[in-house]
């Protein structure tokens, strides 16, 4: 016989048909009832089991954790909260745990001990939540670019650019590291290494993305990210997954309605498919937030939220009037900020980002037209000759969710902008060929993934929607 999901055979009506299905034990109660769970779904399926009819030693074998094949009637369930459950006939153990050592047990873990436990933490019902909606999440992202005549581009990772000026990079080498050649200033001799050239591992793929948009027209790419950045954040990864989109002929409103309707597009989409894994997450955010002081309570509960976003415009505002919101602003007239706001052209910290969004918007906001010293090379610079063509998305909760820019599409102030830089022009040799050959409008952004999933499940360390996440002095796994 084949197995079933125990999605489907909740959806099954209880025909008193005999059916088989994999999982893992969740409990087992009273000797008689097992809540199985194989991971399509939240819910378990429960199994009826007349322990009379089995030997004491299989009996003992089936504690939470175990790996189980049962065969048995589906039928009408009896107690409350399920439809149908399985009159238990056969059990197979594929695998034991013992319940000394298993340490997913059912009660309350917290979140810390099982980022020890990256490995089963999945088996918990909050990591099975989020990584079930993070899938959702991918799918809807391909699916929506799919239908919106963008095609996928995979953008190398590793390369041989270092100016994409995103942050601190990882090397990749070959080379000896404990007796690498030398040049003749006795300088490590990255000719002899296995690109002969210094490498990394990419930042972004935003350049490469750019070449691409300029023939294929609509470009996105969806893929690992790396940055050395030595930021212990709960909203920082060392390894990261980034959605970037980049449109020819697309000026910033237009790069602006794009990320908009990408982004409430792919919201809509998992608040109608992931209904039972969203109710589940909302729920646990309030339990966790019962215990913090009302101020810090979220406003709206998480689908609530989820449904705000999808169904309201951003905020649209400029940096400059920005500034001057946070200028006058409560907290910094009263010294509440750690970094006070005076003067135009201050870079914005996330608690900056975080109380236009939170306390004086409360709507999501664009921020655009930055000054151009706070922004890459590559931006467009405005007629005003400070600001450039940059917009980023902030997101309650979470700051920063999107960066991007129309690009500077004009080879002689491009050129300028890397010599003030002091970048080598020969670094960005190909970067400026497109500006050479059918140069034209186009611009781009930036979606960090694991910051929109952790929007989207309400959690609140990045930590805990990345399957393994790679922060500073852990990749353990
Ligand atoms: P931040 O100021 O928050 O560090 P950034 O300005 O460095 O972000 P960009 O270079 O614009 O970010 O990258 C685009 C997007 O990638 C960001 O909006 C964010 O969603 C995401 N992102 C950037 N760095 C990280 C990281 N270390 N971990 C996870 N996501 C990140
Ligand atoms: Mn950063």
């Amino acid at each position: 016989m084949k197995s079933s999901s125990v999605k489907e055979l909740l959806l099954t009506a209880p025909a008193l048909k005999e059916v088989q299905v994999d999982g893992w034990v969740k409990t087992f109660r009273s000797n008689r009832f097992i809540a199985l769970n194989d991971g399509s779904t939240l819910n378990n399926i429960q199994c009826v089991v007349d322990f009379e009819q089995f030997n004491e030693n299989l009996l003992k074998q089936i504690a939470t954790g175990a790996a189980l094949r049962i065969t048995g009637t589906l039928v009408e369930s009896q107690g409350r909260g399920q439809n149908v459950e399985i009159r238990v006939k056969e059990i197979f153990v594929h695998g034991g745990a013992d319940p000394e050592v298993y340490p997913i047990q059912p009660k309350k873990h917290s979140l810390e001990f099982l980022r020890e436990k990256a490995h089963l933490r999945v088996r918990t019902n909050t990591f099975s939540a989020v990584m079930r909606v993070r899938s959702a999440l991918a799918f809807a992202i391909h699916k929506y670019f799919n239908e919106n005549g963008f095609y996928y581009f995979h953008a190398p990772i590793i390369t041989g650019s270092d100016a994409e000026g995103a942050g601190e990079m990882f090397r990749v080498t070959t080379l000896d590291d404990k007796n690498p050649p030398l040049d003749e200033n006795g300088q490590v001799d990255f000719k002899e290494d296995f690109f002969g050239k210094e490498t990394n591992l990419t930042v972004s793929g935003q350049l490469e993305a750019e070449a691409y948009a300029m023939g294929l027209g609509k470009v996105y790419t969806f893929g690992p990210t790396f940055r050395a950045e030595n930021s212990n954040t709960s909203r920082h990864l060392a390894e990261f997954w980034m959605i970037e989109p980049e449109m020819a002929f697309y000026d910033l409103d237009a790069n602006m309605d794009l990320a908009e309707d990408f982004i409430k597009s792919v919201i809509r989409y998992i608040l109608e498919n992931c209904k039972e894994d969203l109710q589940f997450l909302e729920k646990r955010l309030l339990d966790e937030e019962k215990v913090k002081p009302q101020a810090e309570r979220s406003e709206m509960a998480l689908i609530e939220k989820l449904g705000f976003v999808a169904d309201n415009g951003f905020k649209r505002v400029t940096y400059t009037e920005a500034i001057n919101i946070l200028r006058n602003s409560k907290p910094n007239k009263k010294k509440k900020f750690q970094y006070p706001i005076d003067e135009w052209g201050a870079d914005l910290q996330s608690e900056h980002e975080r109380y236009l969004v939170e306390k004086h918007f409360k709507c999501p906001v664009i921020l655009f037209d930055y000054p151009a010293d706070i922004k890459a090379f590559y931006m467009r610079l405005n007629e005003d000759g400070k600001t450039v063509r940059a917009m980023d998305i902030l997101f309650p909760g979470i700051g920063e969710i999107v960066g991007g820019s129309q690009r500077e599409e004009r080879l002689d102030v491009l050129r300028e902008k890397i010599a003030a830089l002091d970048i080598d022009e020969k670094e960005l040799w190909w970067y400026l060929d497109l500006r050479k050959f059918g140069t034209a409008v186009h611009s781009g952004f930036g979606l960090g993934f694991e910051r929109l999933v952790l929007f989207a499940t309400g959690m609140g360390n990045i930590r805990d929607v990345i399957p393994f996440p790679r922060t500073p002095q852990n990749a353990e796994f």
